[in-house]
């Protein structure tokens, strides 16, 4: 049998990792380089996929040689630590009771940890199929990293016949997740001094009328639809955040709301925009146009994160069920980039340690156990490997 890696250079390495502050909205090459720098070390070649700014990149790099393969996939970036309480720095990998602390160690730079650490593992044995590394960024902003190097796949990079994305799920087998859509939507009305509000159309009091009608949708669609392995089980309607209004003594002209679906794999995402347009078309604008002819409702998609719903027979799935010895998979109701790669055409599965309750919050963790769990799939996956 394969030793797994050690949690000793799991842990360094981890460390390393979360020592980059790659909160989404900064560079990630610092730690891009580190992690070609690692691997060159380990005489691994990798191909970065450089964004569009040139600011971030992705990486991809394969062990053994041969058609196929297996690809392991971790997003680099994290979600800001803005007005979150931390008990000890978020960039410092703490260690307390068993458990590792740091932003970015759940979600999921701790897989990251555990797959560079299982590199040696993986030269070490003559692998009948290649091993694939792919780690993305902008994750965390709507899976937008990882398309440009999917579009590469069966290009110049090689394309893997299963993906594991190692995101938190407590080495659980997950082989489905809801559908994102974030939408903005904004109302256009007319400016008027308050005290004649009836010369004006006031875009928040319609902003909220739209507010009202995405709640009670989102109530109806809980009354209706139910898939008892999504918690909850049923897609999901709600307004994150509003901006109108410039005084109080003017009526405002303009009103914007940010709001997102996620949806069942099963339902129809694009039902929800076409209904407030409905609603606004029907309840809204003949109002706001006899007093102002240019007022409007207009609402775009900011992101859209596809559903994953694995195939029955996929192979991804069959795979993390042997290495983890599951009997049963689950649906999440958080996105990955796992449906992306599937519609790029790798069966895809996602299981990865610990747990995505820690993940985003103030004092995020991996447990140790977790990680020790995850060194033992990878050196399993090895031991399937080899030739
Ligand atoms: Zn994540």
């Amino acid at each position: 049998m394969a030793e797994s890696a050690t949690i000793k250079e799991t842990q360094e390495l981890l460390a390393k990792l979360v020592g980059f502050d790659t909160t989404s909205a900064k560079s990630n090459l610092d730690l891009i380089a580190f992690v070609q720098d690692y691997l060159d070390r380990n005489a691994v070649a990798s191909t970065l996929v450089p964004s569009a700014d040139g600011q971030k990149a992705s990486l991809y790099a394969t062990i053994g040689d041969g058609k196929g393969g297996i690809g392991l996939s971790g997003h680099s970036d994290c979600v800001p630590v803005t007005g979150q309480n931390w008990t000890s720095d978020p960039f410092t990998l703490t260690k307390r009771d068993g458990k590792l602390y740091g932003r970015g160690t759940c979600d999921m730079k701790g897989f990251i940890a555990c797959v560079l650490a299982s590199v040696p593992l993986f030269k070490a044995q003559e692998l009948k199929e290649p091993v694939h590394i792919i780690i993305s960024y902008d994750e965390e902003v709507g899976c937008a990293g990882v398309r440009p190097l999917l579009a590469r796949l069966g290009e110049d990079l090689p394309q893997p016949r299963a993906v594991i994305v190692g995101e938190p799920t407590s080495m659980r087998v997950i082989d489905g997740h809801k559908r994102i859509d974030v939408y903005r939507t904004t109302v256009t009305g007319k400016e008027a001094h308050s005290s004649l509000p009836a010369i004006g159309v006031n875009a928040i009091s319609v902003a909220a009328k739209l507010v009202d009608e995405i709640d009670r949708v989102a109530a109806e669609i809980a009354a209706t639809e139910n898939d008892p392995r999504y918690e909850p089980p049923y897609s999901t309607v709600s307004v994150g955040m509003i901006d109108g209004g410039t005084a109080p003594n003017i009526v405002p002209k303009t009103c914007e709301l940010r709001w997102q679906v996620r949806s069942l794999p099963s339902a129809d995402a694009d039902e929800f925009p076409s209904k407030l347009a409905a609603f606004a078309a029907k309840s809204l604008l003949p109002e706001m146009r006899k007093v102002a002819p240019a007022a409007n409702v207009e609402t775009e998609s900011q992101t859209s994160v596809p559903a994953f719903s694995a195939a029955p027979q996929s192979d991804a799935v069959a795979l993390a069920m042997a290495l983890t010895g599951a009997n049963r998979t689950s649906g999440v109701s958080y996105a990955t980039e796992a449906g992306l790669f599937e519609q790029a055409g790798c069966p895809a599965v996602v299981c990865g340690p610990g747990d995505i309750a820690q993940a985003h919050a103030a004092d995020e963790f991996v447990s140790i156990a977790q990680l020790e769990a995850c060194l033992k799939f990878l050196a399993d996956l090895t031991e399937r490997l080899r030739a």
